[in-house]
């Protein structure tokens, strides 16, 4: 393919990609900004096949096989509750592919750089490396946090920031021994150090951080991801790679601030590494006795109340309880009942995972609140329905200031005139902290698996 070919295909791929980042930021247009991605990355992948850069089609065609059928095999079994750690050990994909690719670069010497380019291109490998290596152990462990493998509670070094610090001290160093040293055996060596070391810190970093600020986590990885492959796309010269990394890179990172703000956690000291327990890491045990309602007794209630907000997390996703979900409130509101959704910003186990199962049940968008247009309502509502949501509707995020979650912005459940929440024990949620709103006089709770229960109210209802 001619290069001029190339790069009309490489601005097409680009231009889309933006177009379906646009799409993506509202339910609305998502299914379109989805479908311009796949066009961009078929363009893009299209257009490298048949460049100059290719060199053996042997290899291409045996690699792009192997990965394409374990991508589809992985995609297709994968459960919607499951999504996040699927995110997440993609993430380390990227990250490892920046690894290698630097050292086939360091040790590739077909190029022959001299002066000020030499430089340039040995910080590209160097930067490549490093992001690459804490963004694949750093994903690694995520992924074993959200699978709930290794312990969601923060692993906190007596000298943290000291070995933080003293990790970035080596990094800078090893990169001052590796860049321009005349032996490669040398910089190899420097080069070997530092990702030994960068593969440390992405364990470190990731382990050090508690259950609740995991979803700031994950979107930080995804930052990181973008940029070991911008990294990747300028140690081969690869003007569309660099341009979909920087666009991954700055997104993750707008979306990590945005999470940030929504788990009021402090941006630079995330992005410094080495955060985690905000408020405190004791949690506190509620005593008290929870009150039970039945299917029937929830039906009654909803038959009364003239406005419901329905609250989802973790378990509706879980319980696959969102088409009922979705029944239920069409026939609530064909009785003339103002129904209401409230999405807590970390809801689930990833950004967005509410809205997701909402429209995919086909709820209308309208009716489906942020959590700030809608706290101030809880007071002046009948019931609100808590569909296995735990850490985002609990109380001591405002009353606690010891509980690992002090300082969350929570949705205010508790003051609506009855609370019910659906799940199927007194069990913490994600971030293991007890929840003393099953012991508050207004709360109710409907034991049980959440669409099972659902299914009760709905046939009562009815
Ligand atoms: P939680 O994990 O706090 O609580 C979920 C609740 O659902 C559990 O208490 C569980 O109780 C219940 N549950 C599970 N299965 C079912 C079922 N089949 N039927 C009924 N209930 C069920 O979820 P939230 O959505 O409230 O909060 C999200 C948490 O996840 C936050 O701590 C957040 O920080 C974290 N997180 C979020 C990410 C994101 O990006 N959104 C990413 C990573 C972590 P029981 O077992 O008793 O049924």
């Amino acid at each position: 393919m001619a290069s001029g070919t190339l790069t009309a295909a490489y601005i097409a791929a680009t231009i889309l990609f933006i177009l379906s980042l646009g799409g993506l930021s509202h339910p609305e247009t998502a299914r379109r900004g989805n479908l311009y991605g796949i066009i961009g990355m078929t363009i893009a992948i299209l257009a490298t096949i048949f460049s100059a850069q290719v060199s053996s089609y042997i290899v291409l065609v045996i690699m792009m096989t192997v990965g394409g059928a374990a991508g589809m095999v992985v995609a297709s079994r994968v459960q919607m509750t499951e999504m996040p750690e699927l995110v997440a050990i993609l993430h380390s994909f990227v990250g490892l592919a920046a690894v290698l690719i630097g050292y086939a670069t360091f040790l590739d010497h077909s190029h022959h750089f001299v002066g000020v380019e030499k430089t340039i291109h040995e910080v590209e490998i160097y930067l490549g490396i490093l992001i690459g290596a804490v963004t694949f152990t750093g994903s690694v462990v995520a992924f074993g946090k959200l699978r709930g493998k290794i312990d969601g509670k923060p692993m906190l070094l007596p000298a943290r920031h000291l070995i933080n610090l003293g990790i970035a001290l080596a990094c800078i160093w090893l990169g001052a021994v590796f860049v321009g040293n005349p032996s490669t055996t040398s910089a190899m060596w420097a080069l070997i150090f530092m990702t030994l070391i960068a593969f440390a810190f992405g364990v470190h970093m990731v382990m050090a951080i508690g259950g609740a600020d995991m979803p700031v986590v994950v979107s930080m990885l995804n930052s990181y991801s973008g940029w070991a492959a911008a990294a990747t796309g300028f140690m081969l010269s690869n003007d569309l790679l660099i341009v979909t990394g920087a666009l991954v890179g700055s997104s993750g990172a707008i979306l990590s601030y945005i999470m940030c703000r929504a788990m009021n956690r402090n941006f630079v000291s995330v992005i410094a590494g080495g955060f985690g327990t905000a408020g405190g890491t004791e949690a506190v045990a509620f005593e008290g006795e929870a009150v039970p309602i039945s299917a029937d007794e929830t039906a009654d209630l909803l038959r009364e109340a003239e406005s419901i907000i329905i609250v989802p997390g973790y378990g509706m996703a879980v319980a696959h309880a969102q088409n009922i979900v979705s029944e239920l409130t069409t026939t609530l509101r064909n009785e003339g009942k103002n129904v209401r959704f409230a999405i807590h910003p970390v809801a689930g186990r990833m950004p967005g995972h509410m809205n997701v199962l909402l429209a995919e049940a086909r709820l209308p968008y309208d009716i489906v609140m942020e959590m700030d247009e809608i706290n101030d309502d809880f007071p002046s509502t009948d019931v609100t329905i808590v569909i296995g949501a735990n850490d985002i509707v609990n109380p001591s995020a405002q009353e606690e200031p010891n509980s690992p979650i002090a300082g969350m912005p929570v949705l205010e459940v508790w003051k609506a005139k009855n609370t019910i929440v659906l799940k199927r024990s007194m069990a913490t949620g994600y971030a293991g902290v007890d929840n003393p709103l099953f012991f508050r006089p207004n709360t109710q709770m409907l034991f049980g698996d959440a669409k099972e229960s659902l299914d009760a109210v709905f046939k009562s209802l009815s």
